[in-house]
């Protein structure tokens, strides 16, 4: 059996080792370059692979192809591999035939990485033989090669999910929809919602799909299509009859026989975004057994994730906080209702489509001066220009910051959350993060 793996990063490798390991002859096609990292890594497993191009006398004489979640299905190759039928699969897919693990499966426009992390840290601490995987750190293919756990955390892109045909989570997490990565979803939202639920086409009646109740667009999905699995509400805004729900800003978990409640200024990650995070997360302990005492001793010492809601520094009683990996309004929208004072909004950035007229009254209420870092400012300017009283410019983090600290004044806060992607003047989220870490330890 011939396995090719298109695209040589993290997932790509993963497979091709899993592959070797169960006897397919493997290559590997990158179209871009391949990190040297990795290149040592496939000679020391002596598999066969290029960059830089597709061979095409290589790649369409495949029995099954693995596809990394970047490509999309335009790129030429896959055309043409669709075109022969040759069979296309996600990693998860793929690895999924080799394991007998206990999978829970995370998606969501927001809070997945969140939401995964603390479902892991809220496990681990159970002292479940747990992995944490899919979209974050060693490829789920790769550790089931080595075979290490029997219970995984996967947090799962709409890109995997578009990739699964039989795969099913135990436990499925939907954090919320809202509009995102439309490109790759021929512009309509309807496309983008059906894949997110594909986490839970598979699933049977001895399976949970946790969710949302207070988003509009997995309500509508749910009273429209069925699925098998046993549904898990939570909600932030109304009572529930089972379910995680928020009474006198306390959780109240009414899940298993045993429920329980859990202060919410007792959970160590702030806003209210993350006490549906903390709802999901808890939820899933639950479901899988997991003892009231550990699940709150958990979720108050976990330590959050970088370039989320992330606390820098306080400096002359000013807080700054970094939530880089705000890309989009939504994101922002929960960093802004979770300021608590007079906030320096740094904002901007490389928008995808974006309607801030959801900001409208938050920011109306909360932010006393903008700080745009972006090349293209127009829309910004134009939606805040005549309810913030200062708007200014910047092009380099470094100037951003500085005009930070010249405009705050002592109990307020700076807040780096820019509701759009990057790529106009940073790498990534994470270089716009920790270059603004950086530039507030230097102030
Ligand atoms: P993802 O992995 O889905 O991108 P992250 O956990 O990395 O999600 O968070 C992305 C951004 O969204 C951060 O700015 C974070 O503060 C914000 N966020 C986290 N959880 C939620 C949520 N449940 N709803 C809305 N925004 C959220």
């Amino acid at each position: 059996m011939r396995l090719v793996v298109l695209g040589g990063g993290e997932s790509g490798v993963g497979t091709a080792i899993l592959g070797k390991k169960k006897g397919y002859e493997v290559f590997v096609s990158d179209f871009g370059k391949i990190k040297d990292t990795y290149k040592e890594v496939l000679l020391l497993h002596k598999i066969k692979f290029e960059d830089e191009k597709h061979t095409e006398d290589l790649i369409l004489n495949a029995d099954v192809v693995m596809k990394s979640p970047g490509i999309p299905e335009k790129a030429p190759i896959v055309k043409k591999l669709l075109e022969k039928n040759v069979p296309i699969l996600s990693e998860i897919e793929f690895t999924n035939q080799f394991t007998d693990a206990v999978t829970v499966g995370i998606t969501g426009s927001n809070g997945k990485t969140t939401t995964t992390m603390l479902t892991y840290h809220l496990l681990k601490q159970a002292g479940l033989n747990v992995g944490l995987a899919g979209n974050i750190g060693k490829s789920y293919a790769w550790q089931v090669s080595e075979g290490k756990y029997d219970t995984y955390v996967l947090e799962l892109s709409s890109f995997q999910l578009d990739g699964v045909e039989t795969y099913k989570p135990h436990i499925a997490v939907i954090t919320n929809i809202s509009p995102d990565h439309l490109d790759r979803y021929e512009y309509k939202y309807e496309n983008y919602i059906a894949s997110k639920f594909r986490i839970t086409m598979n699933q049977t009646e001895e399976d949970y799909l946790i969710y949302d109740a207070d988003d509009e667009a997995i309500n509508n999905w749910l009273k429209n299509n069925t699925t098998k699995a046993k549904l898990v509400p939570f909600s932030i805004s109304q009572k529930l009859e089972y379910g995680a729900y928020l009474e006198n800003d306390t959780i109240k978990f009414k899940i298993t026989n045993e429920s329980f409640d859990m202060p919410t200024n007792q959970l160590s990650l702030e806003g209210k975004h993350n006490v549906k995070n903390a709802m999901a997360a808890a939820t899933v302990a639950q479901l899988l057994k997991i003892r009231k005492d550990t699940i709150r001793e958990s979720l108050s010492d976990f330590q959050g994730v970088e370039h989320r809601l992330e606390k820098v520094l306080k400096i002359n009683n000013v807080q700054y906080i970094n939530d880089s990996k705000a890309t989009n309004v939504n994101a922002t929208f929960f960093a802004l209702d979770s300021m608590i004072t007079p906030t320096v909004w740094i904002v901007g950035g490389v928008d995808k489509g974006n309607d801030y007229a959801e900001l409208l009254p938050l920011v109306n209420e909360k932010v006393k001066a903008i700080i745009c870092l972006g090349i293209d400012n127009k829309k910004i300017i134009d939606t805040f220009g005549g309810i913030v009283d200062e708007v200014v410019e910047a092009t380099s983090m470094n100037d951003a910051v500085k005009f930070a600290y010249r405009m705050a004044e002592k109990g307020d806060t700076v807040l780096l959350s820019p509701a759009c992607a990057s790529f106009d003047l940073f790498e990534s989220y994470e270089d716009r993060g920790r270059q603004f870490k950086v530039a507030v330890q230097n102030l």
